[in-house]
C-alpha cells in the first residue's frame, strides 16, 4: 500500500511540473467525449490502452464487459454518460483470455458469479453453430470473446437509454474493441448495431406499427404447416394418431 501512496506523490509532483494548471482544470468538471464499458481484468485498462488520459473517458468496468439489462450499476452509467455528459462514442472492450468467457464456456459451476456467466451462456446458445464449428479450443474461446463483444453493443442498442439517444440531434455511436494481451493491440470488429433495428418489432419502443407490418408479411406468406385436420370421420382419426408429421393432408387413397 506504502508504494501506492508513494506513486501518487510523484505523478502529482511529475504532472504539476508539466502542467501548473492540471488539477484545477479537472476540479472545474468533465466532459468526457467516450464511455468505454470493458472488462475487469487488470491487464485491461482502459486509460493506458487507448491513450487518453483523466477527465476524457468515463468507464464502466465488469467481469467480461457486459451489458446486462437488469444491472442497474451499468445501466446508470451508461444513462448519466449519454444524457448528462453527451459521450460522442461508446465503447464495449472485450479481450483475448478472458477468463470470465472461458469459465462460461465450461460448463462448471463457479457459485455466485454462475448468474453472470448465464449472460455469456445466451451469447453461445444464439451463436451456437457458429461457435460448435470451430474445433480449435483457444481459437473458439477467441471467437466467443468476439462475439460476445458484439452481443454486448447490440445490448446497448436495445436500451431505451440509446433508442431515446438516436431521436436526437448527437446519438452516441456504438463500437465494439477487442484488446489483444499479447500485443497489446486493439481491433475494430465494425459491429453493425444497425441489425437491432430489423428487431425493431421487438426491441422498439415505438413497437406497434413495425408488429402490424411483420404480420402483413406473415399472411402474404404459404403458410408451412397447415392446420391438423378436423377429425370428421374414425378413419382420419386413426390417421392423425400414426405418428407421422404430414398430418396436414388425409393421405389419398
Ligand atoms: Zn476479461
Amino acid at each position: 500500500m506504502e508504494s501506492i501512496l508513494e506513486n501518487n506523490r510523484k505523478w502529482v509532483k511529475e504532472q504539476r511540473a508539466a502542467d501548473p494548471d492540471f488539477f484545477n482544470r479537472l476540479a472545474d468538471g468533465q466532459q468526457p467525449k467516450y464511455l468505454f464499458i470493458g472488462c475487469s481484468d487488470s491487464r485491461v485498462p482502459a486509460s493506458a490502452i487507448t491513450g487518453t488520459g483523466p477527465g476524457e473517458m468515463f468507464v464502466h468496468r465488469n467481469i467480461a464487459n457486459m451489458v446486462v439489462h437488469t444491472d442497474f450499476n451499468m445501466l446508470s452509467v451508461l444513462q448519466y454518460a449519454v444524457e448528462v455528459l453527451g459521450v460522442q462514442d461508446i465503447i464495449v472492450c472485450g479481450h483475448y483470455g478472458c477468463g470470465g468467457v472461458a469459465a462460461a464456456a465450461s460448463n462448471k459451476q463457479y457459485g455466485l458469479i454462475d448468474g453472470w456467466l448465464t449472460n455469456i451462456r445466451d451469447v453461445i446458445r444464439v451463436h451456437e453453430m457458429e461457435f460448435l464449428r470451430i474445433s480449435d479450443e483457444d481459437s473458439r474461446l477467441r471467437r466467443l470473446v468476439e462475439l460476445n463483444v458484439i452481443e454486448q453493443v447490440r445490448n446497448l442498442a436495445k436500451t431505451s437509454i440509446i433508442q431515446n439517444a438516436r431521436k436526437g440531434a448527437k446519438p452516441p455511436r456504438l463500437h465494439g474493441l477487442v484488446y489483444d494481451i499479447k500485443e497489446g493491440l486493439l481491433t475494430d470488429l465494425k459491429v453493425e448495431d444497425d441489425m437491432i433495428s430489423e428487431f425493431n418489432h421487438i426491441y422498439g419502443t415505438s413497437a406497434q406499427k413495425h408488429a402490424a407490418k411483420v404480420l402483413e408479411k406473415e399472411t402474404d406468406k404459404p403458410k408451412l404447416t397447415a392446420d391438423k385436420p378436423k377429425l370428421t370421420d374414425e378413419k382420419s382419426e386413426k390417421k392423425s394418431s400414426e405418428p407421422s408429421g404430414k398430418n396436414s393432408k388425409p393421405a389419398a387413397k
